[in-house]
């Protein structure tokens, strides 16, 4: 898996390069590592920004106090889920692509300068850079069966008559004494909390 995300992210490099975007050129970008995430979660992937370029920051006001936001790093950790690497090549390269845009200056957010380089590429590269991805969207372009994924959600209710699955990403409090199976009015069980 590591195999094909290394060439994959080489492909986004060359593409980049047609159309004048030149990540490797640490001086400007800083440098850059991708792997598979350790951890699986919901997100596509992430960009973690590391020894942050001290000469460039602005200001943001938090309550009394004006904190130092820094606009740009020397190095980036760009980590992608692994359910992304079942889908679509062109949809992973699109992940990589979105993570890639977060290691530019003034990008570690989804403001104006996100935007405007997600726009360049995708009008130039043919891409869909958005700011949040499609999963259900995603499966079906890949011919996938999308489930209701476990890591989605932080409960999994089960009746315990009927073993129906229920998910939750939050209960009510007393949830187990106050409902009831919503198919054969069993006792609820919770079969997992993270
Ligand atoms: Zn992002
Ligand atoms: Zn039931």
């Amino acid at each position: 898996m590591q195999e094909k995300l290394k060439r994959l992210y080489e492909e986004c490099i060359q593409e980049l390069k047609t159309i004048h975007i030149d990540v490797t050129d640490s001086s400007k970008i800083g440098e850059i590592d991708i792997k598979i995430a350790k951890r699986n979660a919901k997100r596509y992937g992430c960009c973690k920004q590391l020894e942050p370029d001290k000469k460039y920051y602005h200001l943001v006001k938090r309550g009394y106090r004006r904190i130092k936001v820094y606009d740009k790093f020397l190095k980036h950790t760009i980590e992608i889920s692994k359910w992304v690497m079942e889908l679509d090549d062109k949809i992973i390269k699109n992940t990589i692509l979105h993570e890639l845009i977060h290691c530019m200056p003034n990008c570690n957010n989804h403001g104006k300068e996100f935007k405007f380089y997600a726009n360049y590429i995708n009008e130039n590269l043919g891409y869909d850079i958005q700011r949040l991805g499609n999963k259900k969207e995603d499966y079906k372009k890949s011919n996938l069966e999308y489930k209701e994924n476990d890591l989605d959600y932080k409960y999994i209710i089960q009746c315990s008559q009927c073993g129906l699955i229920y998910y939750r990403q939050r209960l009510k409090r007393n949830f187990l004494r106050d409902y009831r199976c919503g198919k054969c009015k069993g006792k609820l069980i919770i079969k997992k909390f993270k």
